[in-house]
């Protein structure tokens, strides 16, 4: 017998609402996995104890979600290609005695809009220019996207993201100001919502796009996971578009943090499961 178990988890604050630990665990069981995901509150003025102590037990990796994801680069000892361009990182994998910091949000994202429609070559529109918006530009760009418009309410963040994306990836971005309900370009192939307009409990809310313009042609797709077919996600398939929902980009950033940690390709479905089986 081994008594001493592979250990994983999250840091994050607040930590009581994030169902991650049921969607990772759900996998372990399935696959005969004998590992733990602990999900850990912790302050941000702990968060590098919190680091050591991960060091200092031996953990596999970890998670980090709001407030962590930028503040944890540098307690670690190196970090992923993505992450570096992104400027954050939300999947810690340790290799030998090193912490090297990933993101697997964008990525995530692309695995779950790949079930749909392939990036390359394809034009989109991106609202929001936020950490989960970063991430998802990123990743879309290097993945082959041919154009992204970040469309974001303030300016800074979004001409920040728009530059980013002509510096350091092969795509061509522009930034628009989101000031009024935006009307979506017709030659765009991938429409994608990154803001946190939607998000349970405001789950009324409606980010203002005008729906109007969405095509059957276009793919929309919704980073918000709860509730998972959003207000928007609603208008879109009315409008005869094909949709890629929230809870496929959480399940698909779970399936890579796993392989990246056990090594295991874990089935998705049985996380999305677990994710509706809770009712969010
Ligand atoms: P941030 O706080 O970093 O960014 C928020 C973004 O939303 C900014 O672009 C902000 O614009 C915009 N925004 C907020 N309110 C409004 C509004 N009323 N009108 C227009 N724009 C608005 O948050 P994150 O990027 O970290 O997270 C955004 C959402 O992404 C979360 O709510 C979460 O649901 C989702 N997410 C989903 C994941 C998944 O796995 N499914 C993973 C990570 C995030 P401005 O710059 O003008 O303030």
């Amino acid at each position: 017998m081994n008594f001493l178990l592979p250990l994983t988890g999250s840091f994050a604050q607040p930590a009581a609402e994030n169902p991650t630990v049921a969607m990772i665990e759900a996998a372990f069981a399935h696959h005969g996995l004998d590992w733990r995901y602990l999900n850990v509150e912790v302050a941000p003025e702990a968060l590098g104890d919190a680091v050591k102590g991960a060091r200092a037990m031996g953990w596999r990796g970890f998670n980090c979600s709001i407030p962590h994801k930028v503040a944890v680069i540098e307690h670690l000892d190196g970090l992923g290609h993505s992450a570096e361009i992104i400027g954050a990182v939300n999947t810690i994998v340790r290799q030998g005695e090193r912490l090297i910091g990933e993101n697997t949000d964008g990525r995530g994202f692309v695995a779950a809009l790949r079930e749909v429609i392939d990036p390359k070559g394809k034009s989109v529109v991106l609202f929001g220019a936020g950490g989960a918006a970063r991430a998802v530009g990123v990743e879309m760009a290097l993945a082959g996207a041919a154009r992204i418009v970040v469309v974001n309410r303030s300016a800074r963040r979004g001409q920040e993201l728009a530059t980013l994306l002509n510096d350091r990836t092969p795509t061509q971005a522009q930034f628009a100001l989101w000031d009024q309900p935006f009307a979506v370009p017709q030659d765009t192939d991938i429409v994608i919502h990154a803001t946190s307009v939607g998000l349970y409990p405001d789950v009324h809310a409606m980010p203002a796009i005008d729906t109007g313009s969405l095509r059957p042609h276009m793919v929309v797709a919704d980073g918000i996971h709860n509730p998972p077919l959003t207000r928007l996600l609603q208008a879109a398939q009315r409008q005869g578009c094909r949709t890629v929902d929230g809870l496929g980009m959480l399940v698909q950033q779970g399936v890579i943090g796993i392989k990246y940690w056990t090594g295991v390709d874990v089935d998705p479905e049985v996380m999305r499961q677990a994710l509706l089986d809770l009712h969010l």
